[in-house]
């Protein structure tokens, strides 16, 4: 990847490591930033003033466009260290195509490769301490952009800025969980921006999702906005499941296409599963989990890589998935993937990208 050397970052180390006061075994995801920073500024159709800085406090408007108006858009990462001390990134250019695709759709400039892929690269260059090596560990990679114009009134603004912030984050274990399927609220609609990583996106799901925590589920399975007869995904990870022989993902605008759903799919495809990509009603799967042709069901996203479900709740009736020992599919995804992010395996794929 040559376009991710050209431009100049202005390097700002920190005068004061914050490393020594971490206590890698009990970190608290999202709670402990790395050291630095990488902030761009985009003014009048020019990104400017690119710089790796100490992460800290920066100060905005109150009439900044943003807060009023939403344009304000992320991407979420993991970066891995092999045994051996080599830093690696998970698939990143995945994450900037989808950044872009965000972008566009919010009317917001493009971040262009030398930036997001190239800044991504330096900033894990130096904050390389920061990131665990334990199995299971990894440093979240945060890019985000949002408006900055201090002006009220409905445009696009007219400047910008991009930040990559990180931070360290434990072995991740997650319990199965349960998934209630939402007939009422809608996420995202047709022609609407249910495939981009927008903050407003996850605004939306706060109270709805509150509702199902109130009912006893961990997190809600959305569905389409027009019949709520179509499975969409889950909180933040889309959904996967095994019918029969078939790896199924619901497939569509109106769901963030993921890059754990895409991989796992991937994976599926080579290792000799038939797979779709299709609409999934909740009738379906309901049926499938009845006659049990339903075996596995897990949500996919780069927090858990794979969540498995044990229970989904549909009109006041709870709905039962064989027990996760026996999850053959998801169970072999995670130990492949724990292997080539760690670096223990061939990496066939060029899936891990090189700091
Ligand atoms: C981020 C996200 C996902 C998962 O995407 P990955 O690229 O796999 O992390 C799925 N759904 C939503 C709504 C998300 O925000």
């Amino acid at each position: 990847m040559s376009a991710t050397d050209q431009i100049s970052i202005r390097v700002e180390p920190t005068k004061e490591s914050r490393l020594s006061q971490v206590d890698f075994n009990n970190l608290k995801f999202g709670q402990i930033m790395s050291d630095h920073m990488l902030v761009a500024e985009y003014n009048d159709g020019e990104w400017t003033d690119i710089s790796i800085q100490p992460y800290g406090d920066i100060a905005v408007s109150p009439s900044m466009s943003a807060l009023h108006y939403g344009q304000a858009i992320f991407e979420g990462i993991k970066g891995y260290k092999f045994e051996n001390g080599t830093v690696s990134i998970f698939r990143p250019d995945k994450n900037w195509e989808r950044f872009n695709k965000s972008a566009s759709r919010l009317q917001m400039p493009e971040v262009p490769e030398d930036i997001f892929l190239g800044g991504l690269k330096k900033l894990l260059d130096i904050d390389r301490n920061w990131i665990p090596s334990k199995e299971g560990t990894a440093l979240y990679i945060r890019p985000f952009m949002f408006a900055t114009e201090a002006a009220l009134g409905v445009h696009p603004s007219i400047s910008y800025k991009f930040i990559i912030i990180t931070c360290p984050v434990g072995a991740y274990y997650s319990k199965p969980i349960s998934l209630k399927v939402e007939t009422h609220y809608t996420r995202a609609a047709e022609g609407g921006v249910g495939f981009s990583k927008n903050a407003g996106n996850y605004a939306l799901s706060l109270y709805p999702t509150q509702l199902a925590n109130d009912e006893g589920y961990d997190q809600i399975m959305w569905t389409d906005s027009a019949g709520h007869k179509y499975i969409e995904e889950a909180g933040t990870a889309n959904l996967i499941f095994r019918i029969g022989d078939t790896i199924i993902t619901p497939h569509g605008d109106t769901i963030l296409h993921g890059v754990t759903r895409r991989t796992i799919m991937e994976l599926a495809e080579k290792w000799g599963y038939k797979t779709e990509q299709r609409k999934v009603s909740v009738e379906e799967l309901i049926e499938g989990i009845k006659n049990g042709t339903v075996t596995e069901a897990f949500a996919a996203g780069t927090a858990a890589t794979i969540t498995h479900i044990d229970r989904i709740g549909f009109h006041g009736q709870d709905y039962t998935l064989p027990p996760v020992e026996g999850r053959e599919f998801s169970l072999k995804v995670l130990d492949y993937l724990n292997q080539l992010r760690y670096g223990k395996i061939e990496d066939p794929f060029g899936w891990n990208f090189i700091v």
